[in-house]
C-alpha cells in the first residue's frame, strides 16, 4: 500500500497542533508544571518541523530537510527536558541545542544530495541517543503506585529502540534498501510518530491529574502548619485502628496534649514564634512514637495521639519523652519552650472513640487544674 507523503506529514501536523492546543489549555494552563511546559515545547517543535517537511515536499528547498531535522531533534530534546524536570533536574540550554547544532553543522559541511546527507545521518544517530536518555530518565522515576510513569517509560524505550533500529537500517541497508523503506520509511515513521504523540500527551495529562489529586489529598488530610494529620483524618484513621476486626484486638492508648500557657508565647515572642513551637511539637511527637501510631492536630495548640496495642504506663512514658525533648529545644528556638499537659485514657477494641476523647479531655482538664506540666489518667 502506497501512502502519500504530503498527506502523512499534514496529518502529523494537524494532530500535533490539536495536541498542542488541548495540552496547553487543559494541562499547562492549569498546572504550570515544568514538564507540561517542556511538552508544549516538544509539540511546538514537532509541529513546525512537520510544517517545514510539507514545504520540502512541495518545493524541494535544499534547506528544508536539515531545518526540519533540527526542529524535530529540538522537540526530542525538549521531551528529554520534560523527563528531567519530572525528576526535579533542570536542563541547560546547551543540552537542548547540542544535537540540533551538530545536525546544522553536518548539513552545512555536506550539501544535501539524498535523504541521508551527513546532516541526515547525524539526525538518525541523535534520535536514539536523545530518546534513550529520555527513557533512562523516566525509568529512574519513582514508579510506585502509578502505572502512568511506567507507561511513559515504556513508550520512550520503544521509541528509542525504533530510532536505533532505523539508524542501523540506514547504515546497513542504505536509503533505497527494502528493509529501510518498508519498516523505516516515512509511512511507518509518520504513523509511529502520531501514535507516540497521542500516547505521551495522554500519559502526561494523566500524570498531571495524578499529581493534582495527590496534592489535594495531602491538603485534605494534613494540617498545613505542622504536617500532622488534621482532625478529620485523625478521627477517620483512629476509628479504623480501634475497630475490633482491624488492628484493635488489644487496648489502645489515647493521649490528648495541650501546650501550657501557649498564649503567652504568642504575646511575648510573637505569632511566628508560636507557630514554630507548634511545628517543633509536631516533630518531637512524631519522632517519639512508632510509625504505626497516629499523631494529629486537634485544633489550636491541642494534639491527639493514638497508640494501638499500648497500655497507659507506656503512654505515660511517651508523654515524659515528648516533654523532655521539648524542653531540650530552649536553646535552639531562643526562648523557653512551653510545658505540656496530657490527658490519658485507654480504649478497648470497638469502644467509642468519641467517649474516649471526652474522658481524655476530662483528664487533661484535671492536669491543668493540678498545676499543668503533667500527665493525668482518666
Ligand atoms: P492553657 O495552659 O490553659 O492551655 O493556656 P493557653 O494559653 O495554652 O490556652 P488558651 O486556650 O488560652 O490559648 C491558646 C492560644 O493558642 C490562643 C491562640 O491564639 C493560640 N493559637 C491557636 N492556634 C494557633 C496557631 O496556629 N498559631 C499560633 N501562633 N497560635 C495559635
Ligand atoms: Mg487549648
Ligand atoms: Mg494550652
Amino acid at each position: 500500500m502506497e501512502l502519500d507523503k504530503a498527506t502523512l506529514h499534514l496529518s502529523f501536523g494537524v494532530v500535533a497542533a490539536t495536541m498542542l492546543v488541548l495540552f496547553y489549555f487543559v494541562v499547562f494552563r492549569t498546572t504550570r508544571s515544568p514538564y507540561s511546559g517542556w511538552w508544549c515545547a516538544t509539540l511546538t517543535f514537532y509541529l513546525i518541523g512537520a510544517g517545514v517537511r510539507i514545504l520540502d515536499d512541495a518545493l524541494q528547498h535544499f534547506w528544508a530537510l536539515p531545518v526540519s531535522n533540527m526542529l524535530i531533534v529540538l522537540g526530542a530534546s525538549s521531551a528529554w527536558a520534560a523527563a528531567r524536570s519530572l525528576n526535579g533536574a533542570a536542563s541547560r540550554w546547551w543540552q537542548l541545542t547540542a544535537a540540533a547544532a551538530l545536525i546544522g553543522i553536518a548539513s552545512l559541511v555536506d550539501h544535501r544530495t539524498t535523504d541521508v546527507s551527513a546532516g541526515g545521518l547525524v539526525f538518525l544517530a541523535m534520535m536514539p541517543v536523545i530518546s534513550g536518555l529520555t527513557a533512562r530518565e523516566l525509568w529512574r522515576m519513582d514508579h510506585r503506585r502509578t502505572g502512568t510513569r511506567t507507561s511513559l517509560a515504556i513508550a520512550a524505550t520503544v521509541i528509542s529502540a525504533y530510532h536505533a533500529a532505523r539508524c542501523a537500517a540506514f547504515i546497513i541497508d542504505g536509503t533505497g534498501g527494502d528493509a529501510t523503506s518498508r519498516y523505516f520509511g516515512y509511512e511507518v515513521t509518520s504513523i509511529f510518530g502520531l501514535v507516540f504523540l497521542v500516547v505521551v500527551s495522554f500519559s502526561m495529562s494523566m500524570l498531571s491529574t495524578e499529581q493534582t489529586t495527590k496534592e489535594l489529598q495531602i491538603r485534605a488530610t494534613q494540617d498545613g502548619l505542622t504536617g500532622m494529620l488534621n482532625r478529620a483524618e485523625f478521627l477517620r484513621l483512629a476509628t479504623r485502628a480501634t475497630r475490633p476486626m482491624g488492628h484493635g484486638d488489644a487496648n489502645a492508648a489515647l493521649i490528648l496534649a495541650d501546650l501550657d500557657n501557649f498564649k503567652e508565647i504568642n504575646d511575648t515572642h510573637g505569632h511566628q514564634a508560636g507557630d514554630r513551637v507548634l511545628q517543633e511539637f509536631a516533630q518531637v511527637a512524631k519522632r517519639t512514637v512508632r510509625s504505626s501510631d497516629l499523631v494529629g492536630r486537634y485544633g489550636g495548640e491541642e494534639f491527639m495521639l493514638l497508640l494501638p496495642h499500648t497500655g497507659l504506663d507506656r503512654a505515660e512514658q511517651v508523654t515524659v519523652e515528648i516533654s523532655s525533648m521539648l524542653s531540650a529545644l530552649d536553646q535552639k528556638v531562643g526562648f523557653r519552650m512551653p510545658t505540656v499537659s496530657y490527658g490519658l485514657t485507654s480504649l478497648a477494641p470497638g469502644a467509642s472513640l468519641e467517649a474516649a476523647i471526652a474522658s481524655a479531655d476530662v483528664a487533661l482538664y484535671r492536669a491543668k487544674t493540678l498545676g499543668r506540666d503533667r500527665a493525668v489518667r482518666d
